[in-house]
């Protein structure tokens, strides 16, 4: 698809579960765009519904209603192996829980998503290298995650987010499990990603600092968007 338009288009999403008996309306008609290049902070009370936009965002899920297009693909149209072809293609992923393999080096983590991709061995060590290298843990490729701190782990599992080249990083409480000195690194490390690579970065975030470094705040109450546009004081 072409490079004009949006990256991202959220049109009057809707995404409900059943529950039994219950609906819960985890997003009641969410309508933004986000252009590439954008640094964007998705903010929000616990259960207002970050994540579950967040799954719609990477493609992880679909719509009950209204629409969702990632660089004009109508996701919502898409069956399971063409959402995942859009993942691999579009989509780095970093979550609070790291998710990295125990007992693998940090170079094999990081090449695992060209595996799937089906890129040979050698160019796959190189390429994860290089990804490690940009993270700031070239010296430490060799490590399992067991003898890496948090914050390196996070930066392993960064690495592995960026190695396929990904036009959007969309992160999920990414300092979540670390001090606020490591978090404030792995922040500015997005913001380098950002300025440097040009990778739209998403972010949800309980962090009122961190929202504010964005230049665009979105936040989501009772699955409605509440605000869109520069941080807010205090929010
Ligand atoms: P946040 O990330 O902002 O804390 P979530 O997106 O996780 O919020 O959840 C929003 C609402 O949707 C909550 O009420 C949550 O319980 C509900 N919810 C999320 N995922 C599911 C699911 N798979 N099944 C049922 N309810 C869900
Ligand atoms: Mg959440």
């Amino acid at each position: 698809m072409s490079d004009a338009g949006p990256l991202m288009e959220v049109s009057d999403l809707e995404r409900s579960f059943i529950l039994g008996e219950e609906e819960v309306r985890a997003l009641r008609g969410v309508t933004f765009t986000i252009e590439r290049g954008e640094y964007v902070a998705l903010i929000g009370p616990s259960g207002s519904g970050k994540s579950t936009m967040m799954y719609q965002l990477g493609c992880l899920d679909t719509p009950s209603k209204g629409s969702y297009r990632l660089a004009g693909y109508d996701v919502g149209s898409l069956d399971d192996d063409e959402l995942a072809g859009l993942r691999n293609r579009f989509i780095g992923f970093v979550f609070q829980s790291f998710n990295l393999l125990a007992r693998t080096t940090a170079v094999d983590n990081v090449a695992l998503p060209l595996r799937y991709a089906g890129v040979g061995m050698r160019e796959r060590r190189a390429r994860a290298r290089e990804a490690l290298d940009r993270v700031g843990l070239g010296h430490r490729w060799d490590h399992p995650p067991d003898r890496l701190s948090g914050g390196e782990r996070q930066r392993v599992a960064i690495a592995r987010a960026i190695v396929t080249k990904p036009a959007l990083l969309l992160c999920d409480e990414p300092t979540g499990n670390l001090d606020q000195k490591v978090g404030q690194e792995i922040v500015r490390l997005f913001e380098s990603l950002n300025s440097d690579l040009g990778v739209t970065v998403v972010i949800v975030t309980h962090d009122p600092a961190m929202a504010r470094r964005a230049r665009r705040n979105l936040k989501l109450v009772d699955g409605s968007l509440v605000h869109d546009g520069p941080p807010l004081e205090g929010h």
